[in-house]
């Protein structure tokens, strides 16, 4: 059995129209966290952290100064004024990254950089505004003596050390994305490679008799494979590494085949696009009914209701429609989720924000997720239609940067209401993804 895959999948009527949250539930039941991977830190962005980090060292690792200035006794010039300042002499100097061995004295400060470490003896840092001579800090010669012109308390513009991390402090939890801060903390704490999961493969198929490859010409009633390449992006940017296995005829032993390869390839999820709605020629629900497992197969969302859930030989299979914009949004609803709880992420749930209608919109009782331009008028979203809403429209999804979600059942809202929208940035912008490399035909990247 794959990893990935329990095989607890729960068996429903096939026929069942499911809602959203029932059909994504079941997309879930049977999914666990791949295996894991160490990388490198620099190689972690977007990963997906697989274990727990806590920290060896204290963050600062020793009391440092907070500022440009001078190290002092806090006693020595607690009645600093302005009228009547406090003179020191200038003992020492300490840029940053140096250890100074001398002991601070009474009626004595030294000059240090933010960042340096405190000399013995001192408790307080008078910040170089807080004296008469704010140019000594721009000047390479030390001052012999200075005046304070105003009081610090102890401890004052002074970092101490594990003010921001203790040793064996609990730093990360496993199940986190890691973003610039998570690597920032984990190259600050000395530490060069971590364990992530590893990205889930997806083996992507486009059915479809009418389909020719981007770089050939189309005859009359053809198209392109438009939806290999979208859903290849869209499986890159939710954080799995995607194997097209290109066109495959409207032949159920075709569709079968591809299947197999995809099994050959150690894919952890099958995504096909089309053939599974009602036409004479939609082998796809066929060919996971007779060679596989099938699940359910009809979802209350618009766009999308054709959509298949099953698996081959375990391998989870998802069957999106083969309209362009069905297969992208019906992948943002049901397939990243999937890949999320593959990748191990503990969190899931996405970021959702209320934005008031431009314009009144409606949709025909399914679960819609309608394109949608939004924008930040007057200290609040709101948001208009991006045109078209018919599933083979991509043009109007390009354009949208959201969609507004309306409930089941909910067929007409007002100009004015508000609604549920999630930000999309082209569908994909949630996880970007570091590497740029493309995806080629039948490239295995073995991680
Ligand atoms: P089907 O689900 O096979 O009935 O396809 C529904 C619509 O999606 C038809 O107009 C197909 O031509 C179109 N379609 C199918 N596959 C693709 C694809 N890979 N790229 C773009 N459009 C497609
Ligand atoms: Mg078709």
């Amino acid at each position: 059995m794959p990893p990935g895959s329990s095989g607890k999948l729960v068996r429903v009527t096939p026929s069942a129209m499911l809602s959203v949250s029932e059909a994504r539930d079941r997309l879930l039941a049977g999914l666990t966290p791949l295996d894991r991977q160490v990388v490198r830190i620099d190689e972690s962005l977007n990963r997906v952290l697989a274990e727990e980090v806590r920290a060896s060292i204290a963050l600062p690792p020793f009391d440092n100064s907070a500022m440009d200035g001078y190290a002092v006794r806090a006693a020595d010039v607690g009645s600093a004024t302005m009228g009547k300042p406090v003179v020191l002499e200038v003992s020492g100097d300490i840029p940053a990254g140096v250890v100074e061995s001398r002991a601070l004295m009474p009626g004595a400060a030294m000059r240090i950089m933010t960042g340096a470490m405190l000399p013995d003896g001192a408790d307080a840092v008078v910040p170089v505004e807080s004296t008469s001579s704010p140019g000594a800090m721009s000047g390479v010669k030390l001052p012999e003596r200075i005046e304070v012109v105003s009081a610090v308390g102890v401890g004052e513009h002074v970092r101490r050390a594990g003010g921001d991390v203790k040793p064996g402090q609990l730093i990360l939890r496993g199940g986190v994305r890691l973003g610039p801060p998570h690597i920032g903390m984990l190259a600050s704490l000395g530490i060069p490679g971590i364990s992530v999961y590893r990205r889930p493969r997806v083996a992507l198929l486009s059915t479809g008799d009418e389909l020719v490859e981007i770089d050939q010409p189309i005859r009359p009633g053809q198209i392109h494979d438009g939806n290999g390449y979208a859903l290849a992006a869209a499986a890159r940017a939710a954080g799995g590494t995607p194997l097209r296995l290109g066109i495959v005829p409207d032949r159920l032993e075709a569709v079968v085949a591809c299947l197999e390869q995809a099994l050959a390839l150690e894919a952890d999820l099958i995504v096909s696009s089309a053939g599974v709605s009602l036409g004479a020629f939609d082998f796809v629900r066929a060919a996971i009914e007779r060679e596989g497992r099938l699940e359910f197969w009809r979802v209350n969302i618009r766009p999308g209701k054709p959509f298949v859930f099953g698996s081959y030989r375990n391998l989870p299979f998802v069957g999106l429609p083969g309209n362009p914009v069905s297969a992208l949004v019906t992948f943002e609803v049901f397939v990243r989720p999937m890949l999320d709880r593959m990748s191990g992420l503990v969190e899931t749930a996405r970021a959702r924000l209320r934005a008031r209608l431009a314009e009144p919109v409606g949709s025909d009782g399914r679960e819609s997720y309608l394109r949608a331009i939004v924008t930040w008028e007057n200290g609040r979203y709101q948001a208009t239609l991006a045109g078209s809403q018919d599933s083979g429209v991509l043009s109007s999804l390009v354009r949208a940067n959201a969609l507004i979600v309306l409930p089941a059942g909910s067929r007409s809202l007002a100009s004015g209401e508000e609604v549920e929208i999630w930000l999309t940035g082209g569908l994909g912008s949630m996880v970007s993804q570091t590497e740029t490399s493309g995806t080629e035909m039948l490239s295995v990247d073995r991680e």
